[in-house]
């Protein structure tokens, strides 16, 4: 029997392969997804409710163009298919005097952010922390934070977004196998084999958008820049549905002392409780053997260290909890690039935490790549080759 083919493979179909096989269906490639379990699933790094998205990107300017073409993408998807996918509550990022921990990576979060906006003009205002009180009373402030906010910063729905994606993409054409994992990826003279635990197939491309395991199947060089970091989010209790609902409350990120570990973020309640979360890199864990239970004493030293005394009646009630995995680079830039050894694999993992929000522009790019060999966005400074090694 002759072994299945297609233009191209996408192998890993969560927030960036998902987005990948939308868009190289929709330019008419015969297309392939695989993934080990069945999208969207809880076991990498693209569930949990909701994300954050921000189009002044402070982690660097390279990033606009990507989270504005997806803004426009959610949209699109959003009338073809009638599903609500994105939430433009506004966003407030926001930082004490002495507030400049690291946000992904990177130092004066809100300086950072505050120049995208100016540069790409992106609607926005500065606000002192009188006005921040004045607008959104949950904050309790110091009275010497300032914030940037962004009315067209919001939230986003993820496990929608990719199962949102990957129906498209089979609407097109795109066959999906799920429950399937892939071993090996063998490039050939004339194309590439792609060898799972149930059978092999052949194409002329692959995207490989594993996440949290791409070390793990590709292997160096990309195991060398990868590091997964366990993150937890929990949902706290709220006095009262509406005083954080959307219509009054943004998603935040507040940096509110300069030691690592000194930022949170938040949402507006768009379900049970009010969902916050901080950010670790300090120990790195293995996909698949990830402690996935929160204990009591790990919710009460979030509680305690972040939410008491800055959110107003929030907590200490948690009603649920999560793990989610970051896979971050130490600058915590992203690699969107060709694997050294072969023009015919891509690499589009990982996104160190704040992937997301671009990661329909990705699917594009990664489409553009595939099938053109060029991409509608400058991909230069995601290049494997300009990610450090981890020390
Ligand atoms: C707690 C948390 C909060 C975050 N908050 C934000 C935010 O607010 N805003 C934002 O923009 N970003 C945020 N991010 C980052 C963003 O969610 C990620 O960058 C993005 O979801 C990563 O998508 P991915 O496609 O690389 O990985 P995943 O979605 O995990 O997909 C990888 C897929 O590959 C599959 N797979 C793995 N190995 C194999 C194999 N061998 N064979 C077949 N399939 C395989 C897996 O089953 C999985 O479905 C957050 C991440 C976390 C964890």
């Amino acid at each position: 029997m002759d072994m299945p083919s297609a233009d191209v493979i996408v192998v890993g179909l969560g927030a960036m392969g998902s987005a990948s096989l939308y868009q190289l269906a929709r330019r008419g490639a015969r297309v392939i997804g695989i993934d080990r379990y069945g999208p969207p699933h809880i076991y990498g790094s693209s569930h949990g409710e909701t994300r954050i998205t921000r189009q002044a990107i402070g982690e660097g300017a390279a990033y606009v163009p990507l989270v504005l073409r997806s803004h426009q993408i959610w949209r699109d998807l959003e009338a073809q298919t009638g599903t609500s996918l994105f939430w433009a509550c506004g966003g407030l990022v926001l930082s004490g005097q002495v507030g400049q921990a690291l946000h992904h990576g990177k130092p004066q979060f809100l300086e950072r952010t505050l120049e995208a906006a100016r540069q790409f003009g992106i609607a926005h205002e500065v606000l002192d922390a009188a006005q921040i009180q004045e607008r959104f009373p949950q904050f309790i402030l110091q009275g010497d934070e300032t914030g940037y906010f962004e009315p067209g910063a919001g939230l986003l729905y993820p496990e929608r977004c990719v199962q949102v994606q990957l129906k498209q993409a089979q609407r097109l054409g795109a066959v999906v196998h799920t429950g399937e994992t892939v071993r090996r990826i063998v490039p050939l003279n004339d194309g590439v084999e792609v060898e799972t635990d149930q059978t092999r197939y052949r194409a002329a491309k692959v995207v490989v958008s594993v996440g949290a395991w791409a070390a793990q199947l590709l292997g160096e060089p990309l195991a060398q820049v990868l590091r997964v970091y366990r993150q937890v989010l929990f949902w706290l209790e709220a006095p009262d549905p509406q005083v954080y609902g959307p219509e009054r409350f943004p998603i935040f990120i507040w940096m509110f002392g300069s030691a690592e570990g000194e930022h949170f973020y938040g949402f507006p309640q768009v379900s049970q409780g009010v969902k916050v979360a901080t950010e670790q890199a300090r120990t790195p864990t293995h996909p698949d053997q990830v402690e996935r239970q929160v204990s009591e004493a790990e919710t009460w030293a979030f509680f305690t260290r972040y939410v008491q005394g800055r959110l107003k009646g929030l907590g200490p009630g948690c009603l649920k909890s999560a793990t989610c995995l970051y896979t971050s680079t130490v600058d915590g830039d992203f690699i969107l690039d060709f694997h050294p050894d072969s023009e015919r694999i891509l690499v589009a993992s990982p996104c160190s935490g704040h992937g997301f929000k671009h990661s329909a522009a990705v699917g594009e790019a990664l489409a553009g790549l595939a099938l053109h060999g060029r991409s509608p966005f400058d991909l230069t400074p995601f290049r494997l080759a300009q990610r450090p090694v981890w020390g």
